[in-house]
């Protein structure tokens, strides 16, 4: 047993040993436009240097390639930084949940990674290099995050947060509504329900042991899991403190899955980095989480495509109401805090709605309030700040080549943005189509 043990710790360190992707040595790139800084005024006619996967400099004008470097013209383009969705679920099918209930019983853990690495493939293709993957099996989604890492997978670049932590029976527990004799079968494997502030320290310990990078935890309950809780605080705030405290000392960023006022208050007091979905926030919330410079990740596509999926019959009876209330609230909610001034990170909760979708979110901000620019600069400098991973979100020398283009202007129509037709990650061309050739 013991010899087992050491042999998997090998072999997972192994696995973690970074290596170099293949990439042309040098590229410039001709940009018609170059949104180089999201949140700041675009360039005109600019020339990036890409050495080696990183951008080396940014030149004005169209400046003729180097000897032995490849062209990339892209001089009817606007260019842009990769995008970064904060919210998707990349494991297992998604947009389609009756499907994924028709083939569960006969999915491995193994098909659920390898559709989840088609389902990496298409959101870069969509643009998307950066994602936080925010739930989902703990040690699957470590995996596909260390295969698009070592160059075997394509796919973005992987924030994961592994299982989401939950309180038994709450949004996330993996046991509820399940027939007993599978509950028998499933009890056995379960790490991220906990109850009361020390099993809470536990559970945020034992993802932090299998590979999360974030913490997520669920403030309140959700509209897709199979009970009729509702959508109020389902964690108590000791809970929430603790979870907090504990992934904080780890070095890790915490999201709270929060609908409920009542649930985002008390996970804002806790510390909590991010607010995914804020789906009924009300003015003293709003208030409270521009106090402490909290995160908010409006998810406005999911709840779209939950209340398409239920009305549709594709959702257990339970969920119908819940998609009802969030749909209905949720738009509503992000305009007063977009209103208001709350920073607000883009996040799709895709996985709910269909890989490479994305970037219709977009949109559905600019409904909210949102300028096309500052919906942008939510894609890519804010969500970089609120990942804490400065290096991304911006095209700059020294910063890894991370680089998108459309053809026609996304700052005067946002949904251009869901048409990319150049997609370079870490120096590699991933996608060139149409006009931007
Ligand atoms: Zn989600």
């Amino acid at each position: 047993m013991k010899y087992w043990v050491a042999a998997a710790v090998l072999a997972s360190t192994a696995l973690a040993a970074p290596a170099a992707a293949q990439a042309p040595e040098v590229t410039y790139i001709h940009a018609g436009h170059l949104l180089d800084r999201p949140g700041e005024a675009p360039r005109g006619p600019s020339t990036i240097v890409v050495r080696e996967g990183k951008v080396a400099e940014i030149r004005a004008g169209l400046v003729p390639a180097e000897d032995g470097a490849k062209l990339v013209d892209l001089s009817r383009a606007t260019v842009l930084p990769g995008l970064i969705d904060m919210h998707v679920h990349l494991l297992g099918i998604g947009g389609d949940p009756l499907q994924a209930r028709l083939t569960r019983l006969n999915t491995e853990p193994e098909d659920a990674v390898f559709i989840g690495a088609g389902n990496a493939r298409r959101t870069l293709e969509a643009g998307f290099t950066t994602v936080r993957d925010l739930g989902g099996s703990a040690r699957g989604i470590r995996a596909l995050r260390d295969a698009i890492d070592r160059g075997d997978v394509t796919g973005p670049t992987v924030v994961n947060a592994g299982e989401p932590i939950s309180v038994t029976g709450g949004h996330g527990d993996p046991l509820n509504g399940l027939a007993e004799p599978f509950a028998h079968a499933v009890a056995e494997s379960v790490e991220n329900t906990c109850n009361g502030p020390d099993d809470c320290r536990r559970a945020v310990r034992r993802q932090v042991g299998l590979g999360a990078q974030v913490i997520k935890f669920m403030a309140t309950g959700g509209v897709l899991s199979n009970v009729s809780g509702g959508l109020g605080r389902a964690m108590q705030p000791d809970e929430m403190k603790a979870i907090v405290e504990t992934a904080h000392a780890l070095g890790r960023k915490t999201a709270a899955h929060s609908h409920a006022a009542e649930g985002t208050r008390a996970a804002v007091e806790a510390g909590v980095d991010t607010i995914e979905h804020g789906t009924f926030l009300d003015d003293a919330t709003i208030k409270l989480m521009k106090a402490h410079g909290t995160w908010l990740v409006p998810t406005m596509l999911a709840p779209r495509a939950a209340l398409a999926q239920a009305r549709g019959g594709m959702l257990p009876p339970a969920t119908i109401p819940k998609a009802e209330q969030a749909a209905a609230a949720a738009m509503e909610s992000h305009r007063r805090a977009i209103a208001a001034g709350v920073k607000v990170a883009f996040g799709t909760d895709t996985g709910v709605s269909k890989h490479g979708d994305n970037a219709q979110e977009f949109a559905l901000m600019v409904e909210a309030g949102m300028t096309p620019a500052q919906a942008i600069k939510a894609a890519t400098v804010g969500a970089a700040e609120a990942l804490d991973r400065p290096g991304l979100g911006r095209i700059a020398p020294g910063l890894p080549a991370d680089i998108i283009a459309v053809d026609g202007d996304p700052l005067a129509d946002v949904r251009e943005l869901e048409d990319v037709d150049f997609v370079m990650k870490g120096g590699k061309v991933i996608k060139q189509e149409g006009e931007a050739q």
